[in-house]
Formats: structure tokens, C-alpha cells, sequence
């Protein structure tokens, strides 16, 4: 098909325009028009099993660039555009950007989406079509406040189906529609859907930021992702939403499995379900119930449910398993209460042991365990990076462990170097085809003969051009979009951009931040200049997060109005991070900042996207960051600080005795960390912001330090210099970069979708 005339008469039937002749948003409807018509024209692939990945989020990002490259025109559409001064970059300015997902989690559904498509796989995602996303944030006072983020439009991605299923919930029930959003996979020539249930009458955004009536069902079950859950009302939405989601996808894959011509005994042979993380987990009753109401036994409609569904856990995080009273689930859904009694009752008698208990305490006031059903009712549990699975094994699921080992299995996360190469560096992309072929894009593994011209000057040398072409663009960006605000691109960019979570330790940046900024003070001026970009939003209800947020502003603040610190240091922060921030930022990064505590961020992808740009990953031993360190050796990476095994067994001792195990205190008083700490408190600090969440922070720090920032600081202090030291080094510094993205095609999310699929998924 020739792209441009079909996109020319698209403009003369839509606006009676030449397309020389349009303007930016006219443009952009006309390619929507063009790509919805070429991914309609696309087959859906076929095979024995159809995968349906069930996920709160689907972080999917603006998607005009995306889908052109997949269906194979982006340079066909991008020259057609080219001659008229135009190009896709600039026009994606104009696709208003849904934030479905919260971070990794549901940016890791959709690289998984892209790579199942481009694979050639059968598997459609299921999810929620929320009106107001996550949130979107806005800084004011050096603070955090939320918005909607209203992203539908009249013409948007989504495609009405037609589709209705009813949802019964316990005061009565509620119509689902069904939403698609196409999904084209890149040289499979087919294309898979994302199925979002929305409801009849959706409400409209609140008036006034992002408080809302949370008893207004069912209009309130699509308008936020995760609302606020610090009150009754809120969790019982979330398990109103969950229901919603998981109770529609179940009659769509019966409804579709009959249209195949299969009946309901044959569940499992035609159907695989992932569910990602416990949010989809009361998929596992609603498909009894539903095979139960088709005629099936109990016992058979369990056996067919256990062989269909497959649980992924992504964290370990106490407070984020997610454990629901049952008199919610009779609220919400009563006709699930004498399953879930069932299943329980089942796992009971097979297993003596309470800890693996589906449903725990007293009578009438049980608590469901959402993963605990997914272990003893899926067919397969993963966890997301190689430590993480044997940290479920060894403590966290190991009672599961001893009775399943067989279900237990890794699969690393992957990225769609798609997205975080091809699109968001095309620079980088076009030196990869020149040394290593343009195989690599079908092929990541190929990305490895880079390492051919390690002693390549002339490439070692693009490397580092391409490199500062992408900071400039990154300035300039960050300029027209941030309020004027600069980077600097003649210093080192050092990046932590990732959702707000004391886990992640976004303060102890801080701390060295401070540690500098006390440093030049003093007299001590560093090296080299060094910009610090931070992006984050934290949750609406997550107190100290939104302090953590609070200080990073205050300090880039203090350093700005400061002329002794401000040309040597630089310390930005980008409002409402999202994809399309990921993709300007991480192509301009030199230093990975993957500062988890050891065993707390179970894989990570952000630190793959990085590595794949060419940054160097100043990080723990923990997650996938392990992987990295494997595969670039100790020269081209800077890790640092206490590993799991140390971190796992201080909190151990802490639960035994909480006198014993990791004590803030004592870090606290070693000289080097504790003027850091201090300045929180210091007036220069204080006088441009809230002096109690700064204290609120500082008392935090110093009797509690949950995840260990202050056991880590010196050590990572010690490394991140290092770090900003052997940048100096041009040639040696291209090298590590060049390293990093020769061995980063392992983390490609073609080869973890490969692995579901051999695995676990089986679906051709
Ligand atoms: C990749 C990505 C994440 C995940 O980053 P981590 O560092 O792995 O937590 C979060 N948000 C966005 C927008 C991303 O693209």
C-alpha cells in the first residue's frame, strides 16, 4: 500500500487539505486514522492455546510511533512528512499520553503486549479503562498535588467493540463494555488487542483534584487507577474495580472459547491466563463460578481452572500482598464467598500448615490471602529476576515452595528495545545497524559483535557524540516543557527517575546531594560539573514519599539561588513523569541511578532501558541489576553497599528482637553521615519549605530508616564518586558505555515473552 496517498486522501476527506497544508493536531488525527486502519487490516494470530494477560495497569505510553514502526512505515510516514517540514517526533506532541499504570508493573505489561504481538503469539491483554489514569502531578510550593489526566478524546486509540457483558455485583448489576486498543506486533504482520472494560456512564472528573464520591458506583469504577485506599470506602473500590475487571475478561474468554467452537470442559487445552501481581487474582473463583453455571462439577472446573492460570509475583513488600476481609468480597461479590470457602476448605484439608491458609482468622472475620489462592490454584509461579525468584523460594513463599518446587520458575523482566532504543534513540539505533547490522532489531543477541569494536576509535568516538547530542535534546526539551528550566549538558547526567518509594531510596540521592553541597561549600570544588534529574510521583496517600518529593525540591532550590554551588552542581526534577519523559531522559543519561535496597526491588526495568542506552549503572546487588553485573563484568558497572543476604537476616534479627537488627541510630552517629542527615533541619534548608515534613523526615531517618538508607551512604557516596571520577576518562568511559548496550539484548522482553511461552504458557 502507498502510505502517503492513503494518508493524503485521509486529509482531503477529513479537512479538504493538501497535506502541506495541515497543522499539527490535524496531522496527528489523520496518522491515527491511518494506523487504526492498517492495524485493522492485520489477522489475529491463531493457535492451539490464547493467552489473556489480566493486569491492573498498561503503561503504554503515546503510541503513534510505536504502532507506525510495527506495522513497518514510520520511514515511509516520517518522509512523507519530512516534505512538508513536519516529522512524527514533533507530531506526537499532539497524542495526549494515558497514564494506565503506576511504574514498572504496568510498563512491563506493555512491553510484554508488543513483544507477544511481534512474536506472532496469540494473547490479548486485559484491563481497565480509566478516564483519569493514575494521576497527573503538578509541583506548587515544592510540593506534589494530583490532577486527573484526562486522555480519552473523541478519536483515540480506542476501539468500540460493541461488546457487553454483565457483572454481578452485590447491590445489583453492572454493564461492562468493552474497549479495544490494537496491539500491531513488529514483522509478524498480525496483530493482537488490549481489551479495557469500561462502564455504561462514566462519571466526569472530579472538580477539584482527585477526590471523589467513592460510594458513586458504578460511575466511579473507570475514572482513577489505584484511588485512594487510606479509608474504607477507597478499599472497597479497588476490590469493586478488581471484580469489574476480572468478571467481564472471564465472560469474554468463555464467550470466546464458545465462538471457537470448544466447549467449557476444554478450558485449559484452549486458554492460558497470567495474572500479573494479585490485582486479577478473583479470576481464579470467577472462572469456577462460571465453568460451575456451564454444567461443569466442582471438581472439574477447579482442575480446569488450576491448568489455565499462572500467577507472577513482582514483589516482596509486606504491605503490598494483597490480603482483602472476606465480608468485602460478600459486599462486593457474594456468589464468589462459597467458592473461595471451597477452595480454602480444599487447600485445608490437603495442607495442615496455617501459613499457606487461603483464608486466615477467626470466623466472620476472615481475611482472604489473594496470593496465597493464586499459588495453590495457578499452574505456574514467577517471580522477575533471578534473585527475586530465589528470595520467594528461600523466605518469602517458602512454605509454597516445599509443597509446589515444580510450579516455582524466573523469568528475568524484559524491555521492547523497540520502544527504549529504536524510537527514543534513533541515533544510537542507526550506529548499531552500521556495526552490527540491522539483525539486531529481530535479533538482540546480535547486539553482542559490538563488542568487535571495543578498540574502534571512530565508534567509540559516536558513541560519546551520539551521547551529547541526546543531552542537548534533552536540555532543550526539558527547557520548553519545565518551566525554562536547564541541564547543563556539559556536565554528567545522573539519573534516577522511577515511582517515589523509600525503598527505591530517592533520599539517600538526597544525602549525597547534601554531602556536595556541604563539600563546595566548604571549599572542596569537584571535578566536574554534575546534573542530578530526578522523576517521580508518589502515591496521593503516601506521607513520606511526598516529603522525600518535598526535599529533592528544596534542594534543587537552594543550589540554584546559590553561585558558588550552582555552576558545579545541578540538581533538576521532571514534573509528572511518565513514558514519554523516560524516553527523552534515558537516552541522555551517563550514570544509572539503581539504588534499591538489596532484595527490596524484585527486578527493575528501568535499569535495562538505561543500560541499553549506553549508561553506566551505579547500583545495589539487588533485582536484575545482578544480571547486569554478570553480563558487563566489574569494569562497567559500580555496585555497592550490603547484599540481601545481610539485608534479609537484619530483619530477621529485627523481628526476633527489634533492639537487635539494623539500627538507624548507630549509622546516624558516624561523622560522615551525620551532618548529611542534620541539614534537613539546617535554616537555609528550612526556610524555603515545610520545616515539620523536613523534621517529619529527619525523625524518620534517624529512629527508623526502614529501608536502610543510612547503612548504604557512605558506601554509595564512595562509588558514585568513583563513578564521576573515571567519566573523566573519555575513551575508557565509551568503552563501559559501549559494553553496556552490546550486552544488554539479553534483557530484550522478546526473549522473557519466548520464555513464558516455552515455559509456561505453551501457546504454539
Ligand atoms: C520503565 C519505567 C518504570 C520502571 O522503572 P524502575 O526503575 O524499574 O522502577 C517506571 N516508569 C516509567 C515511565 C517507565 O518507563
Amino acid at each position: 500500500m502507498d502510505v502517503k496517498k492513503r494518508l493524503q486522501e485521509i486529509t482531503r476527506a477529513r479537512y479538504g487539505l493538501e497535506l502541506s497544508q495541515c497543522g499539527d493536531s490535524q496531522l496527528y488525527h489523520a496518522l491515527l486514522q491511518l494506523t487504526q486502519e492498517l492495524s485493522a487490516a492485520r489477522p489475529a494470530p491463531t493457535g492451539e492455546r490464547k493467552l489473556y494477560y489480566f493486569s491492573a495497569e498498561f503503561l503504554i505510553g503515546k503510541l503513534l510511533s510505536n504502532n507506525l514502526l510495527a506495522l513497518g512505515v514510520y520511514n515511509e510516514v516520517n518522509a512523507a512528512l519530512a516534505e512538508c517540514g513536519k516529522s512524527l517526533p514533533n507530531l506526537e506532541d499532539a497524542e495526549p499520553e494515558p497514564s494506565l499504570g503506576n511504574g514498572g508493573l504496568g510498563r512491563l505489561a506493555a512491553c510484554f503486549l508488543d513483544s507477544i504481538a511481534a512474536l506472532g503469539l496469540p494473547g490479548d491483554g486485559v484491563g481497565l479503562n480509566y478516564h483519569y489514569g493514575l494521576f497527573q502531578q503538578e509541583f506548587r510550593h515544592r510540593q506534589q498535588y494530583e490532577r486527573p489526566n484526562p486522555w480519552i478524546e473523541d478519536e483515540s486509540w480506542l476501539i468500540p467493540t460493541g461488546v457487553e457483558f454483565e457483572v454481578p455485583f452485590g447491590f445489583g448489576p453492572v454493564k461492562a463494555r468493552l474497549f479495544d486498543i490494537a496491539v500491531p506486533g513488529a514483522n509478524s504482520g498480525v496483530a493482537n488487542r488490549l481489551h479495557l472494560f469500561d462502564v455504561e456512564q462514566p462519571a466526569p472528573a472530579p472538580a477539584d483534584g482527585i477526590d471523589f464520591d467513592k460510594t458513586d458506583l458504578p460511575a466511579r469504577l473507570t475514572s482513577f487507577l489505584y484511588p485512594d485506599d487510606s479509608d474504607e470506602a477507597g478499599r472497597l473500590l479497588r476490590v469493586y474495580q478488581q471484580y469489574f475487571m476480572v468478571s467481564a475478561g472471564a465472560q469474554l474468554i468463555l464467550k470466546e472459547l464458545e465462538e471457537r467452537g470448544c466447549s467449557p470442559e476444554t478450558l485449559s487445552q484452549h486458554v492460558a491466563v497470567q495474572i500479573n501481581d494479585t490485582h486479577p487474582s478473583m479470576v481464579i473463583p470467577e472462572l469456577v463460578r462460571l465453568l460451575t453455571q456451564r454444567g461443569l462439577s466442582m471438581d472439574a472446573a477447579v482442575e480446569q481452572v488450576s491448568k489455565t492460570c499462572a500467577y507472577t509475583n513482582h514483589t516482596i513488600l509486606a504491605e503490598a500482598l494483597e490480603k482483602w476481609p472476606l465480608s468485602f468480597i460478600e459486599k462486593v461479590a457474594p456468589q464468589l464467598v462459597p467458592i473461595l470457602k471451597e477452595l480454602d476448605a480444599r487447600a485445608k484439608a490437603a495442607h495442615s500448615d496455617s501459613r499457606v491458609a487461603i483464608l486466615q482468622g477467626a470466623a466472620g472475620k476472615e481475611i482472604v490471602h489473594m496470593a496465597h489462592l493464586d499459588i495453590h490454584y495457578g499452574y505456574s509461579v514467577n517471580g522477575v529476576a533471578a534473585l527475586h525468584t530465589e528470595i520467594l523460594k528461600k523466605s518469602e513463599l517458602k512454605p509454597f515452595y516445599d509443597l509446589y518446587p515444580a510450579k516455582f520458575n524466573n523469568k528475568t523482566n524484559g524491555v521492547t528495545l523497540r520502544r527504549w532504543l529504536e524510537v527514543c534513540n534513533p541515533q544510537l539505533a542507526a550506529l548499531l545497524d552500521e556495526c552490527v547490522g540491522p539483525e539486531w532489531r529481530t535479533d538482540p543477541t546480535r547486539l553482542n559483535r559490538l563488542m568487535d569494536f571495543y578498540n574502534d576509535s571512530a565508534v567509540l568516538d559516536k558513541l560519546l557524540d551520539i551521547k551529547a547530542a541526546n543531552k542537548r535534546r534533552a536540555d532543550q526539551l526539558f527547557a520548553r516543557d519545565q518551566y525554562g528550566i536547564r541541564l547543563n549538558p556539559d556536565a554528567v547526567f545522573d539519573i534516577q527517575v522511577k515511582r517515589l518509594h523509600e525503598y527505591k531510596r530517592q533520599q539517600m540521592n538526597a544525602l549525597y546531594i547534601i554531602r556536595k553541597y556541604l563539600e563546595i561549600k566548604a571549599g572542596k570544588i569537584p571535578e566536574r560539573p554534575v546534573t542530578v534529574v530526578f522523576g517521580a510521583k508518589a502515591a496521593p496517600a503516601y506521607v513520606m514519599a511526598k516529603h522525600i518529593i518535598h526535599l529533592i525540591l528544596c534542594l534543587r532550590k537552594l543550589i540554584e539561588s546559590d553561585p558558588q554551588v550552582r555552576p558545579w552542581l545541578h540538581v533538576a526534577m521532571v514534573e509528572n513523569y511518565n513514558v514519554t519523559w523516560a524516553e527523552r531522559l534515558i537516552p541522555a543519561c551517563d550514570i544509572s541511578e539503581q539504588i534499591s535496597l538489596a532484595s527490596k526491588e524484585a527486578s527493575g526495568t528501568g535499569n535495562m532501558k538505561f543500560m541499553a542506552n549506553g549508561a553506566v549503572t551505579l547500583g545495589t546487588l539487588d533485582g536484575a541489576n545482578v544480571e547486569i553485573a554478570e553480563l558487563v563484568g566489574p569494569d562497567n558497572i559500580y555496585t555497592f553497599g550490603a547484599g540481601s543476604n545481610y539485608v534479609i537476616e537484619l530483619y530477621d534479627q529485627k523481628a526476633k528482637d527489634s533492639a537487635k537488627g539494623y539500627q538507624s541510630r548507630v549509622y546516624y552517629e558516624r561523622p560522615a553521615v551525620k551532618p548529611l542527615v542534620d541539614f534537613l533541619l539546617d535554616p537555609a534548608l528550612t526556610a524555603l519549605g515545610d520545616e515539620a515534613a523536613l523534621k517529619a523526615l529527619w525523625t524518620d531517618l534517624t529512629t527508623k530508616d526502614w529501608f536502610m538508607a543510612l547503612l548504604d551512604v557512605e558506601a554509595y557516596s564512595a562509588a558514585r564518586d568513583r563513578a564521576i571520577a573515571d567519566y573523566g576518562d573519555r575513551t575508557a568511559w565509551a568503552r563501559k558505555m559501549l559494553v553496556n548496550t552490546a550486552r544488554s539484548g539479553y534483557f530484550s522482553s522478546d526473549r522473557t515473552i519466548a520464555q513464558y511461552n516455552e515455559d509456561i504458557w505453551r501457546l504454539s
